[in-house]
């Protein structure tokens, strides 16, 4: 399927030189968005994933549906103080500054194969951070499935010898 053309280009949001692409109007499309979710959900099972873990907040829109058709579960990874138990955290760079993840301690079985599903790989800093929390959990990062990867920005680099689908790619 022809997922760009479901998704909308806003110029200079959230701010200037920024082309940030709009996810929202793929998930209008009810056809188009199960036909999304169905591509990562054959490739989770290619993976043979046993969890779907993916970062706020529309890691959770994208992942859940894959966890949900696949009866496996999913682990939510949020910024810091909104897990309400024991968490652990990882410091991950931004464009200007820093900001920290968190997973709830118990929130993955020493060994599990998971699935890290996000929306869109830009510079690789989510996802590398999110690697991260899983695997000092002792889980298994089988592979990263993204609806838009923004080549030219190189985040394949942070994901060296990990799996990797995107189902568009913006050069
Ligand atoms: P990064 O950590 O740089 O790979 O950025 C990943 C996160 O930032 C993704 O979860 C996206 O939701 C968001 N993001 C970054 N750049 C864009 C963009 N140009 N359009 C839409 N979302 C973006």
């Amino acid at each position: 399927m022809d997922y760009k053309k479901h998704i909308t280009i806003v110029e200079d949001w959230p701010k200037e030189g920024i082309q940030f692409k709009d996810i929202t109007t793929l998930m209008d499309d009810g056809k188009a968005f199960k036909s999304a979710v169905d591509e990562i959900v054959e490739y989770a099972k290619k993976v043979g994933a046993e969890l779907v873990v993916g970062p706020e907040a529309r890691g959770f829109i994208v992942g859940c549906p894959v966890s949900y058709a696949l009866e496996i579960g999913f682990a939510p990874v949020r910024k810091e103080g909104k897990l309400p138990r024991e968490t652990i955290k990882v410091d991950y760079g931004l464009e200007y500054g820093k900001d920290v993840l968190t997973i709830h301690r118990d929130a993955i079985k020493p060994g599990q194969k998971v699935l890290v599903v996000d929306d869109l790989l830009a510079t690789g800093g989510t996802v590398e951070a999110t690697i991260q929390l899983v695997e000092e959990l002792g889980g298994e990062v089988v592979g990263c499935a993204f609806l838009i990867e923004l080549a030219y920005l190189n985040g394949r680099d942070k994901l060296k010898g990990y799996d990797i689908l995107p189902l568009m790619t913006y050069e």
